[in-house]
């Protein structure tokens, strides 16, 4: 399953300026030193649930890395956990990752190489540097020691190659059951590292698995199966988290005791899988995490909100995956300026979500038409206007930019403005409507308010205006200084529309926070999903979905990936123009 034979990775924005981070100056030296011809790097998630916001930053890190160094990046499914693994989840990586703007050089499984990795188990095995225990996995713990004691070798520890060879190979032909024995490797019960203490290469588990059936019963784990992944692909450069930091020793471990680079008879089963021969001695680098405040990222905590309805699903829009994200109408240049803001460090630490949103902002400003939308109706009738008068104004698409063109607005005697644009008693400083005041009508003329209309409890339906006939667009009394600006739509034009008014999940800054004897489920925010039935103009409603908006002076909103359609058009609020939950605070 691979792309066109040579695929590089090609970068969505290649103006961007050089990149001069630790791992970028790391992969020059590299080159330049002649240790490498060419860059290879990989993506390599574990298809146990849908990727997020974090993930995109190790996506634009190692697709980025390739493509800015004329490499290539696989994408990589690390699929050694098969109780935990589904194919729903591998279809949404590879359209998340394309999502993003990246193509791999290469798709490939773990899995693919579970022949190889078995092969090179049995060379452990004859180089006495794995043994079969039998310990069970309390045991197992138990000789493990802590931090501060070492541990103590298993009494398996010194079976001859010939009993461990016969063992692992019924292992591998699904004779004991599950938990029964494992595939240890021989290092240092007395190691200060933890993970070199004759750590598990392979345990027993009868599961069928969803790229390889029934053909293992035996499964390798993370360390082993992930470095030597990385040097059967040809990978030089393998980045990854800083919780990896620890386990760099034994991911160096495996790459040299196996030695896939000169061993071609360990890379044989390649052949039949039409996969080539290839092997390096990669070399992994950790960077730090991406986490922001006001938000839960583990992959586990997300699965659990899914599964006990907190969220409609992997692809709310609240939620912090990219298939939520996406269709909340962040976009992928808004996620890629993101991960370059944020910058590379080995330092890990909770930033703020406001970069997260700023970079949208941002880059909406720029990409995003105008268009006028009402999100809490109140009509104004503009009584000196005829019945019936309808007209069509003329509107730029974005005021900064006149490459996106201009619209038709249509414009009538009875028009949908903002209930909290009008203040019968205004509070100091009001600059919008208000009885026997005036405001500018965007793009249309001036109004003045002469009578507000209610109903028998208080509220008011209606307020009466006239339109000063002088104030038309392109006439001298529309240069008249006027205090305030509101938007509009024409009542008889206008489409209802479901708008759906997104906020924040999480009340708090850190909801993983526990020390309180809370989890993040005591700190969702009631009101992140607000419901209104608003107007929009027509320009709005017959957008495609997933178009994004500046709906003028409200926000920046996308017409929904599933359920807008111009008839009954849907919009998601993406961000707030401004930062207001800063004030609200
Ligand atoms: P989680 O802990 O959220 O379940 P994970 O690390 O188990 O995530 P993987 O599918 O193993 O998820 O991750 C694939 C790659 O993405 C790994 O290289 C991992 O280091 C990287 N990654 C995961 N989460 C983040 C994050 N928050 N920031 C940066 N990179 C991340
Ligand atoms: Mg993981």
């Amino acid at each position: 399953m691979s792309n066109d034979a040579a695929h590089p990775a090609t970068l969505p924005d290649d103006a961007a300026p050089e990149k001069r981070d630790f791992i970028r100056q790391i992969v020059r030296e590299d080159l330049a030193s002649g240790r490498h011809v060419a860059v290879k790097t990989r993506f390599p998630p574990e298809p146990n649930g849908y990727l997020h916001i974090g993930h995109a930053k190790a996506i634009c890190l190692d697709f980025g890395i390739a493509a800015e160094f004329g490499g290539v990046c696989n994408l990589r499914l690390d699929d050694t956990n098969p109780a935990k693994e589904d194919p729903e989840y591998v279809r949404a990586i590879q359209d998340d990752v394309r999502w993003l703007g990246f193509d791999w050089h290469d798709l490939r499984h773990a899995s693919d190489y579970f022949e190889v990795l078995y092969l090179a188990a049995e060379k452990l095995i004859r180089q006495g540097d794995a043994f079969v225990c039998d310990l069970s996995a309390d045991e197992v713990r138990a000789y493990r020691g802590t931090l501060t004691e070492p541990g103590r070798d298993s009494p398996y520890r010194d079976r001859s190659v010939e009993e461990n060879l016969d063992l692992f190979r019924r292992m591998r032909a699904g004779e004991f059951p599950d938990g029964a024995r494992t595939l240890r490797a021989k290092i240092d019960m007395a190691s200060g590292n933890i993970n070199l203490r004759d750590p598990a290469l392979y345990r027993i588990k009868h599961v069928e698995h969803q790229n390889t059936g029934n053909d293992w019963p035996i499964y390798p784990m993370y360390d082993y199966a992930h470095s030597l992944s990385d040097a059967v692909e040809g990978i030089t450069h393998s980045l990854c988290t800083l919780e990896f930091e620890d386990h760099r020793p034994l991911y160096d471990w495996c790459v040299d005791k196996v030695d896939l680079a000169n061993s071609p008879d360990l890379l044989a089963p390649l052949l039949a899988k039409g996969l080539p021969k290839e092997a390096s001695k990669p070399r992994q680098i950790e960077f730090s995490r991406l986490n922001f405040n006001y938000l839960v990222m583990s992959k586990r905590k997300l699965l659990a909100m899914v599964n006990d309805r907190l969220v409609d699903g992997w692809d709310d829009p609240r939620m912090p995956t990219l298939q939520g994200i996406r269709r909340r109408g962040y976009t992928p240049a808004a996620l890629r300026l993101m991960v370059d803001r944020v910058g590379i460090s080995k330092q890990n630490s909770l930033l703020d979500i406001g970069i997260l949103e700023g970079a949208l902002r941002e880059d909406l400003d720029a990409a995003a038409p105008r268009r006028m939308a009402v999100i809490d109706p109140v009509k104004l009738v503009l009584a000196n206007l005829p019945d019936g008068h309808e007209e069509t104004l003329t509107f730029s698409n974005h005021p900064k930019d006149a490459s996106f063109g201009q619209r038709s607005v249509p414009f009538s005697r009875e028009l949908w403005i903002e209930r909290e644009d009008f203040e019968e008693v205004p509070p100091k400083g009001f600059k919008r409507l208000t009885t026997g005041g005036e405001v500018r009508l965007r793009g249309a003329g001036i109004v003045r308010c002469d009578e507000v209309i209610k109903n028998d409890a208080g509220e008011i339906v209606e307020l009466r205006g006239w339109l000063d006939p002088e104030s038309r667009p392109g006439m001298a009394g529309a240069e008249r200084k006027i205090k305030g600006t509101i938007h509009w739509v024409s009542a008889m034009h206008a489409v209802a529309a479901e708008i759906r008014l997104y906020d924040r999940l999480f009340t708090v800054p850190n909801p993983d926070d526990e020390s309180e004897g809370k989890t993040y489920r005591d700190y969702m925010n009631p009101d992140s999903r607000r419901t209104v039935t608003g107007y929009v103009e027509p320009a709005a409603a017959s957008a495609a979905p997933e178009q994004s908006f500046q709906f003028e002076r409200t926000g920046y909103f996308v017409a929904d990936r599933y359920d807008h359609t111009p008839e009954r058009p849907v919009f998601n609020r993406s961000v707030t123009l401004r930062d207001t939950w800063a004030t609200k605070a």
